[in-house]
This record gives C-alpha cells, sequence and structure tokens, in this order.
C-alpha cells in the first residue's frame, strides 16, 4: 500500500519566526525522515509532495483548490490514497470544494493538520498525521474527508468548532464516519458506496467566483442587502437565524431579495445556529424569505453550500438547475427528507 501526501501548508510544517509562526520549505521532509514512527512496519509506504509556496490557509482561494485537485488526479492511478496537510482555518471550506470537484472519486481523500506544528514536543500533529495515513492506505472510502483530533468526518459536513482546542473541527449535523481509539472504528453503514459506473476520477473546473455569504443581523438595512446582491453576484449563502427566518416586516429588504431574485441570483437560506436545519414554512418570518424567492439549505454546513454554489455555477449550469440542484445531496452534504422537513407547522400557527 502507498499514499501520497500534498503538502500544502498550515500550522502542521511550519517553524517558530520573529513574526510567529511561518511556513517553512522542505521541513516536513526533514521532520519525518527523522521520525521512525513514520517508518514502521504498520505505517504504508508514502511519498511527499511539497507544494510551492506553502500557505497559511488563510491566504487559500479557488485557484489552490484546482491546484490540488489536479494533483490528486494527476497522482490517482498511482497511490492507494491520499492524504492532504493544510492549514485548519479555511480546511472545511477546501474539504467542501474538493468532495464536489472530485467526480467519480474512488479512493480516501483525507484532509488533516494540527494546531501545534509538528516540530513542538505538545504537537497533536503526529496522531493526526499517522492515524490519517493508515486509514487512506487500509480503507474503501470513496470520499473527501477531514481527520482531527481522533475523529474522521464527511469533508463537507466539517466545520471549524474551536481555534484553540486540538478538537478543532466538529460535524453538527452527521456523524463522524470513523473513530479512533486502540482501535480504527470505521461506521461503514454511513460510508457512500464506490461510484457504480467504471468512469476515471474527473475534476471539475472552474469554480465560479461570483458567490457569497450574506450573514443576517437585527438592524440589516434593505441598502446594505441590495448593494450586496448586486451583480456580479450569482448566488449567495444567506446565513437566517433559526429555522432560517429574516426580517418580514422589512419591505426595503424584502424588496432587495425580491430584486435579486428576479434577476436570477439564486439564495440560499442556511442557518446562523450551531446545529440543526431550515424549515422555512415554520414561521411567517421564513415564508416571506420564501416568497421572495429564497430556497432552503437544509442542514447544509455554510461552507458547503457556498462552495456547492461555487461548482453548480462553475459547471455552467443556468440559474433554474442551480436551484433545483441544490435542493438535491451530491455527496452526503445534505439530509434530504430531514424529518423535520416533513412535519411542518400548519400556516396559522406561527
Ligand atoms: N493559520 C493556520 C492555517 O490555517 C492555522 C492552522 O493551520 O491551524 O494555515
Amino acid at each position: 500500500m502507498s499514499i501520497y501526501i500534498a503538502n500544502t501548508g498550515g500550522t502542521i510544517s511550519m517553524k517558530r519566526s520573529n513574526h510567529g509562526y511561518v511556513p517553512a520549505a522542505g521541513h516536513l521532509q526533514e521532520l519525518m525522515n527523522h521520525n521512525p514512527v513514520f517508518h514502521q512496519p504498520s505505517m504504508p509506504k508514502f511519498f511527499i509532495r511539497e507544494f510551492d509556496p506553502l500557505l497559511d490557509s488563510a491566504n487559500m482561494c479557488p485557484e489552490d483548490w484546482r491546484r490540488i485537485a489536479y494533483d490528486i488526479r494527476d497522482h490517482y492511478e498511482a497511490f492507494d490514497g491520499f492524504v492532504i496537510l493544510h492549514g485548519t482555518d479555511t480546511m472545511a471550506y477546501t474539504a467542501s470544494a474538493l468532495s464536489f470537484m472530485l467526480e467519480n472519486l474512488a479512493k480516501p481523500v483525507i484532509l488533516t493538520g494540527s494546531q501545534i506544528p509538528l516540530v513542538e514536543p505538545r504537537s497533536d500533529g503526529v496522531r493526526n498525521l499517522v492515524t490519517s495515513m493508515q486509514i487512506a492506505a487500509n480503507e474503501t472510502l470513496p470520499e473527501v474527508t477531514l481527520f482531527f483530533n481522533d475523529e474522521l468526518l464527511r469533508g463537507c459536513r466539517a466545520v471549524k468548532a474551536n481555534s484553540e482546542g486540538f478538537e478543532a473541527f466538529a460535524s453538527p449535523n452527521f456523524p463522524p464516519l470513523a473513530t479512533a481509539g486502540i482501535d480504527i472504528k470505521l461506521n461503514r453503514r454511513l460510508i457512500r458506496p464506490l461510484p457504480e459506473n467504471d468512469e476515471s476520477l474527473t475534476v471539475q473546473h472552474p469554480m465560479d467566483p461570483d458567490v457569497g455569504v450574506l450573514w443576517l443581523f437585527p438592524g440589516i438595512t434593505g441598502t446594505i442587502a441590495r448593494n450586496f446582491l448586486r451583480p456580479p453576484l450569482k448566488g449567495v449563502v444567506i446565513l437566517a437565524f433559526g429555522v432560517g427566518n429574516g426580517p418580514s416586516h422589512d419591505r426595503e429588504f424584502l424588496g432587495a431579495l425580491a430584486e435579486a431574485n428576479q434577476r436570477g441570483v439564486v439564495m440560499v437560506d442556511c442557518t446562523q445556529c450551531w446545529s440543526g436545519t431550515v424549515k422555512l414554512g415554520s414561521y411567517a418570518t421564513g415564508k416571506a424569505l420564501a416568497q421572495a424567492g429564497v430556497i432552503s439549505g437544509h442542514d447544509l454546513t455554510p461552507e458547503a453550500a457556498l462552495t456547492k454554489l461555487f461548482y453548480l455555477f462553475g459547471k455552467g449550469f443556468d440559474s433554474e438547475v442551480v436551484k433545483q440542484m441544490m435542493g438535491q445531496d451530491l455527496r452526503g452534504e445534505m439530509t434530504v427528507n430531514f424529518p423535520g422537513n416533513l412535519h411542518q407547522r400548519p400556516a396559522n400557527s406561527s
């Protein structure tokens, strides 16, 4: 078994400097060469490719997703699995983006990193990397996933949950695909099946950059919403209150949404809440958004909703097709037929 490790940067391979931690070329290879843990018989053979430049993931953009996706495609046949070392700050965005971009994926792609650099004595990096490598080498796992702090999460369900703790990631609306204790236990029932067709891996590129996220807050004005929704915007994730509600008494605000809808802007409602789903029919404040053209993002994470818009518009679909596909589960990113949606309150009960 052999795996491909792509080091894109992030804390795991950083070094201390006078300006704080900075990416350092060649450092990871050197650390791994000198650490016997990585060369024990139970570890797979591995090849490391270092990206140039190594990035703090706060500097990553869709062009970097493209580079990672094509790098996997170019080495796909030669390796059994792929580990992508990545900074934690935007790892959930990259994991979601790659989930959509890598079509017909049949091998494990695992993103991991650490909160403390590998070079430091208290680093969480060795544990995250060793377990990711073992899973990537040994399991049938046709998904993009994220491994951190002993949990393997579906990539398009993961969110960064803690800026300091070792439990940096969570998957609030979907259980972990595996947990690592004395044994690594996979929850095979949850893992997606291998692609049915024999088609080889393809990479969807480009991603369409004309998308965004609008976080609602008490007092948001129609003018602010209107300015945000202006061209070239094609798709927007609206982070709304509770089960997807917004200020339904504000005609200016609703008017701004309705105008954007008329122009074909796809507006996807996700909740600001940590977990749970959107139910636009529950309250008059949600229905008003739906009447202005906003569609439900169900239990999508903001990261998955945004990157799905990048992906669907990138495929060249028009607004109507994008709207329809936003409601379909493509990679396990959303729970369709979420039980709550089947039991909406009657219209007069809000
Ligand atoms: N700023 C770093 C990054 O995202 C943080 C980390 O890796 O934990 O690259």
